[in-house]
């Protein structure tokens, strides 16, 4: 089967080809984090769909390369710097920090590279691709001496969100200082600088000024990865007007299709509603380790959801991800247990399950059906332990299961932390707890409880029988 995806550009299915059938390459850009804040979960779910999206074609031999920017000047950092009375980069460096600790608990992929705006090298660039389209007729400078982006002369723009321009006309507010721009739609590529910047300013042709937000993301794309990307991600957000306003850019500089795929990840909702800091359901991810949970369990509720589909993020969402990891961990505890075991049992087909093992990658083929690929997972490991339950396991078919687990998880990236570990001090006091209340013993049990925790560790009792997990920390 091949590769398809859902095309934001055509709303249709379209199947995915690589623009090099032999060496399949792929350029990709994903819109990065705007760091004037720590990304919240709703931030990490786009990113964590991006990583699943790397991961699957890179299953699918593609060899992908991934640019992903950090924005870090734009409105709402230089406000954020001015109100922390700190200069703009000190300011934005906190929370780039926060976003790669936050990335790796996550087990997102590292991009190949991570352009900043404020680069010297890339702001000549913003200012040489204003200059061209200042000369194409597709920009202009206003009484107000900001560039602003033409963009009744771009006949595309609208496209990409399947947007009526008219309709912006009729409906668009016109604000203060707006006046200066010849249509509503107008879009700022170069901001003149006014005393709010403070020190915050380049020069320019234009005067001493800084770039807009949609311009920075034209000049680092096409700068990294050429005048035409294959695969350009972001949150159904970025679709209006950042991206729209990426295309009329791009293409107004270079005259050639900025980009072949648009794939866009639906919202993240808290209990049915929006995220936001005044309904006290805004989360950031240390927020979601600082209630127990780690950043493996954070990262399968944002995974298992189909990233076109709105997810709802609950806390007992939360905790039926630790319990599909637990499910997922006690099934590969037993089939080790068996692969290292040389016996000659006779293996049932379930044991055997070759015939479901293209699944789950056919599922991802299919726009990223993750759902339907976790279905599969979940269907082999039903199976198998059955087999498993009626000694119907060889240790070749369990070490067939392993090997296809560590297929699968290299998109998945759902392994065992090293600190899941369970240290023999532990493991010791858990056996003596066992057999505390084995004799019903539970003042004793109790207190080999209460010493477990002290390190680190928590005893739970599920139907299966007594568990060890790490208590809170990061994942
Ligand atoms: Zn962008």
């Amino acid at each position: 089967m091949a590769l398809r995806f859902f095309n934001t550009y055509s709303r249709e299915i379209e199947e995915f080809e690589p623009s090099d059938p032999t060496t399949r390459p792929i350029k990709m850009y994903t819109c990065g984090p705007t760091v004037y804040s720590r990304a919240h979960i709703g931030n990490f779910r786009a990113y964590i769909f991006e990583d699943l999206l790397q991961r699957h074609l890179e299953l699918r031999s593609y060899k992908v390369r991934r640019v992903m920017n950090i924005t870090d000047v734009e409105d709402k950092t230089i406000r954020g710097a001015r109100e922390a009375g700190v200069p703009l980069q000190k300011f934005t460096e906190q929370f780039k920090d926060a976003f790669f600790e936050d990335a790796h608990t996550l087990r997102i992929k590292r991009a190949d590279e991570y352009p900043t705006a404020t680069d010297q090298h890339y702001i000549d660039r913003m200012v040489e691709m204003i200059r061209v389209l200042i000369s194409n007729g597709l920009a202009y400078q206003a009484d107000d001496n900001s560039v602003y982006f033409r963009i009744n002369k771009f006949p595309d723009y609208g496209k990409l969100a399947h947007f009526d321009l008219t309709q912006l006309q009729s409906t668009g507010r016109v604000k203060h200082d707006e006046y200066d721009k010849e249509h509503i739609g107008d879009f700022a590529l170069w901001k003149a600088w006014d005393q709010e910047d403070g020190d915050v300013k380049w020069d320019s042709p234009w005067g001493p000024g800084r770039p807009g937000w949609h311009i920075e993301c034209s000049a680092m794309s096409t700068a990294l990865l050429g005048d035409q990307i294959d695969i350009h991600c972001g949150g159904v957000d970025n679709i209006f007007p950042h991206h729209e306003a990426e295309i009329a850019q791009s293409e107004g500089v270079t005259g050639k299709k900025f980009v072949r795929y648009w794939l866009h990840c639906a919202h993240l909702l808290v209990d049915g509603q929006k995220m936001a800091k005044s309904l006290g359901n805004f989360y950031t991810v240390p927020d979601v380790l600082a209630k127990g949970y780690t950043g493996r369990e954070l990262r399968y509720a944002l995974l298992r959801v189909h990233y076109r589909v709105p997810l709802n993020f609950t806390w007992e969402g939360m905790n039926e991800a630790r319990e599909s990891l637990d499910r997922i961990d006690e099934w590969l505890v037993r089939l080790r247990d068996i692969a290292q075991k040389q016996n000659a049992q006779r293996s049932s087909p379930n044991a055997q399950g070759l015939i479901r093992k293209p699944d789950f990658e056919n599922a991802l083929d299919d726009d990223l059906n993750i759902s339907a690929a976790l279905g599969v997972l979940f269907e082999s490991i039903r199976d198998t332990n059955r087999a498993m339950d009626q000694n119907e396991m060889d240790s070749a078919s369990a070490t067939a299961w392993l090997d296809w687990w560590n297929r699968i998880n290299t998109v998945l990236g759902l392994e065992v932390e090293a600190d899941m570990v369970i240290p023999t001090e532990v493991a010791q006091l858990a056996e003596e707890r066992e057999n505390a209340r084995r004799e019903k013993n539970w003042k004793r049990s109790d207190e080999l409880r209460e010493q477990i925790f002290a390190l680190g560790w928590e005893a739970r009792d599920t139907k299966e029988g007594p568990k060890l997990t790490r208590r809170g920390g990061s994942g």
